[in-house]
């Protein structure tokens, strides 16, 4: 699932292309996807683009937003004049729009912007500005990195449980807009089983944790994310973090620690976990 640098990345994308452009008209496919009235936003003005851990928020000028929470596969793609003749990844998107295209939002000056979802898992909602801390992702989601975890928040969470530490980071309602990926390649680098309690972590190892999960995103964002599933950016061009993690997805090869370790496999919490036994303890 896109984590907090994948939804950062198309954040960035939006800022730059969509902001500034008006919505004309929107056509829904597949009514599920888009709760509140399509009227309510044709017409306005995109004013900013703003991410809440996971989930994106587009400001219009008329007092209504789209909430948006991409899930799985959920893609944000913008076309015009300029950026129709890039090419889009082959594989993750094809042609636009696509049997996956479901909602499409056809914007001023000849500019389209498509959204996609081949799992359907995602939502975009219509509603007012002032409204959207009220919806339930939004307001019952953690502090996130970057943002309001600071150090000692992060402490005084970590401190605090009985759970593993792994699916404890990755708990969006503890903290937001770490998933699997970067929780895994995080314990990695501070060298902590993901197995462990959380409360028996020491405050260096927290400390280590902390610095951790900042370094590993933001190295993911100067890779442009990672495209597991169908993550593309607003152009359509997939990220290639995946080819640079530390530990996720490397089942079977040599800890890039050279300690002699080999990374394992196995399911914590329902989610793939990856491991050097030698050196995370
Ligand atoms: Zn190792």
């Amino acid at each position: 699932m896109p984590e907090l640098p994948e939804v950062e990345t198309i954040r960035l994308g939006l800022q730059k292309y969509l902001v500034g452009h008006k919505i004309e008209s929107v056509e829904v496919k597949v009514p599920k996807l888009f709760e509140g009235a399509p009227k309510d936003i044709v017409g306005a003005r995109v004013t900013d683009v703003r991410r809440f851990g996971k989930g994106l928020v587009i400001d219009l000028s008329n007092g209504k937003s789209l909430a948006i929470h991409i899930k799985l596969t959920g893609q944000l793609i913008f076309r015009d004049e300029k950026t129709s003749k890039l090419p889009v990844s082959e594989e993750k998107v094809g042609t636009l729009p696509s049997t996956a295209t479901h909602i499409i939002f056809h914007l001023d000056k000849g500019a389209t912007l498509y959204y996609n979802d081949r799992r359907r898992f995602g939502w975009i909602r219509a509603v007012n500005t002032s409204k959207v801390s009220e919806i339930p992702f939004f307001k019952n989601m953690g502090p996130e990195p970057f943002k309001d975890l600071t150090l000692e928040v992060f402490e005084n969470l970590i401190k605090r449980s009985n759970t593993a530490i792994k699916p404890y980071i990755m708990d969006q309602t503890r903290i937001g807009g770490i998933g699997n990926i970067y929780a895994n390649d995080a314990l990695w680098l501070s060298d902590i089983d993901p197995r462990r309690k959380a409360k028996t972590l020491t405050g260096a190892e927290i400390k280590k944790l902390y610095d951790a999960v900042l370094s590993v995103m933001e190295k993911s964002l100067k890779f442009g994310g990672a495209s597991e599933l169908n993550f593309v950016n607003v152009l359509g061009q997939e990220g290639s973090y995946q080819n640079h993690s530390l530990v996720y997805g490397r089942e079977g090869q040599k800890c890039q620690k050279n300690d002699g370790g080999t990374i394992k496999k196995f399911f914590l919490g329902g989610r793939g976990t990856y491991c050097c036994e030698e050196h995370q303890k």
